[in-house]
């Protein structure tokens, strides 16, 4: 609904907005994004749902759309469908998308709801978790008790411009998936943390009362939780950073916002996807904190898992979300924008060595050595794709996005540390236990596609 909200408000016609907006924005009614078709998941190319004009200024819609989130439910009085689909003579590709604005019923000038649209929900989803979210396969104009087949929908923003359209909303939803994989991650860890203080097991030397020790005194259930609490501070960072951007972006004019913008859309697919990874990481880690409890549904920590394991899917999946930032995201301003956010974070790691601030131990290397890794695979990332190697390039893009979330996330962790002294644990335990993954991480991306490349071909039987 947030991203229906939005991609009207900049995109629709003022009848529209008038129409539609107060009720979405008040939840009196809800909205929905209607992209994928049974072959059109991660490629929209092959996008087929058809919109024929109807001379009136309305549009009839047809086709299948699958997977579709609270395609039909009956919370709202009324759904607001928008919908990706295709004019008559549209060019082929994603050029050739118009966006749709295709109520369940149709809304009168005075605002009260009239007939049934020609839009249905043909099937709910047996998943693996959300079992609250109602996923619809829906069915747009087959007509229904006589009526013409059809559904209504009016057209938002210009023809054949509906991925731009589409994209206000899914910008939107990138970010707002990343705070599900953070919220997630966040419940996981107060979860985990409170059994790791309750449920006794064993002895310990930190702990010296009567009987078995709470297993939060096991070191490794220590690095259990303490790896949940940095990850999650990580991804809360990035996805803080990118809504931060989004903002300025938003309230800036000239080169500012052009730089605010490259920033957020920079940042966006870090967001999406190592907040969702994490979000699956740690309520992973929060179950095994749980032990055998974990595997058992009263404990909720199952739960979380599973629900935590649609936001690397949804969205447009991690791996695509790598792709995008490595092939589209990398080049900004002539491949500068994003040394420049590194510059940012080697002031951090700077700060940190200049200042020597007590309790930090060996951060300020640790830091300095990821950035330096990021500054590398970046540089030769770049290279590739200026030489025209983007598969060379992409086969370490999941590795390359990981590395850059990882190396910012020990500088925002060292940010927060340097302001607040109770940070300082933390953020030393990330620099000196997990940051060393950057290393590996680098010479994945520098030197791992060649033998991905051979050993790939011998999965190829199609
Ligand atoms: C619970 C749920 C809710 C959803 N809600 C909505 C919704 O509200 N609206 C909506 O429109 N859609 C929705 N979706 C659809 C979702 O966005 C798609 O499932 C997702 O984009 C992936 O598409 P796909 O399932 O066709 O997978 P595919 O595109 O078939 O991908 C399969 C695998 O191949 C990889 N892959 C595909 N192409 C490439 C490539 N070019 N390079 C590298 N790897 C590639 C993918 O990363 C993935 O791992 C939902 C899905 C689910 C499961």
């Amino acid at each position: 609904t947030m991203g229906a909200v939005e991609a009207l408000d900049k995109h629709a016609s003022p009848a529209l907005k008038a129409k539609y907006l107060k009720k979405l924005v008040s939840g009196q009614w809800m909205g929905t994004m209607n992209l994928t078709e049974p072959q059109a998941g991660s490629d929209l190319n092959a996008l087929r749902a058809r919109a024929e004009p109807a001379g009136d200024g309305t549009y009839r819609i047809f086709g299948q759309k699958i997977f579709i989130t609270y395609g039909e439910h009956d919370f709202t009085d009324n759904i607001v469908h928008l919908v990706l689909a295709r004019l008559p003579d549209a060019p082929a590709g994603t050029r050739g998308l118009s966006l749709f604005l295709v109520p369940k019923f149709l809304v009168g000038e005075d605002g009260a709801l009239g007939a049934r649209n020609d839009v249905f929900c043909s099937g709910l989803e047996h998943k693996l978790g959300i079992h609250a979210s109602p996923t619809c396969t829906m069915i747009y104009g087959d007509g229904f008790e006589g009526m013409a087949p059809g559904a209504i929908g009016w057209l938002i923003g210009e023809e054949n411009k509906g991925l731009t359209c589409m994209f206000t909303m899914m910008n939107n939803a990138r970010l707002a998936v990343g705070m599900q994989g953070v919220a997630v991650a966040e419940t996981a860890t107060q979860k985990a943390l409170a059994y790791a203080n309750d449920r006794r097991q064993g002895k310990a030397a930190s702990y010296d009362g009567n009987g078995m020790a709470p297993i939060v005194h096991h070191p490794d259930v220590q690095r259990n939780l303490l790896t949940m609490k940095a990850l999650t501070q990580i991804a809360r960072a990035i996805s803080y950073s990118c809504a931060h951007a989004i903002d300025y972006a938003r309230v800036s004019v000239g080169d500012e916002a052009i730089h605010w913008q490259e920033r957020a859309n920079l940042l966006t697919p870090l967001a999406k996807a190592f907040s969702t990874d994490v979000g699956v990481e740690v309520a992973s880690l929060g179950l095994q904190v749980h032990g055998g409890m974990g595997y058992i549904e009263e404990t909720g920590a199952a739960a979380l898992y599973r629900d935590a394991r649609i936001a690397p899917i949804y969205e447009g999946t991690n791996g695509i979300q790598a792709i995008d930032l490595v092939a589209r995201k990398l080049p900004f301003g002539g491949g500068d924008h994003v040394h420049g956010y590194i510059a940012e974070l080697k002031a951090v790691a700077d700060e940190v060595r200049t200042l020597n601030p007590r309790g930090f131990g060996r951060t300020a290397d640790a830091l300095d050595r990821a950035l330096d890794d990021l500054g590398q695979a970046t540089r030769f990332l770049q290279g590739l794709l200026a030489d025209g190697r983007s598969d060379e390039a992409l086969a370490g893009a999941t590795s390359y996005l990981r590395l850059i979330s990882l190396a910012a996330g020990g500088a925002y962790l060292a940010r927060g540390a340097l302001a607040d002294q109770s940070r300082v644990a933390l953020c030393r335990f990330f620099a000196e236990n997990l940051l060393g993954e950057a290393g590996a991480l680098k010479e994945r991306v520098i030197g791992g596609a060649e033998s991905l490349a051979a050993a790939g071909k011998t999965l190829i039987s199609a």
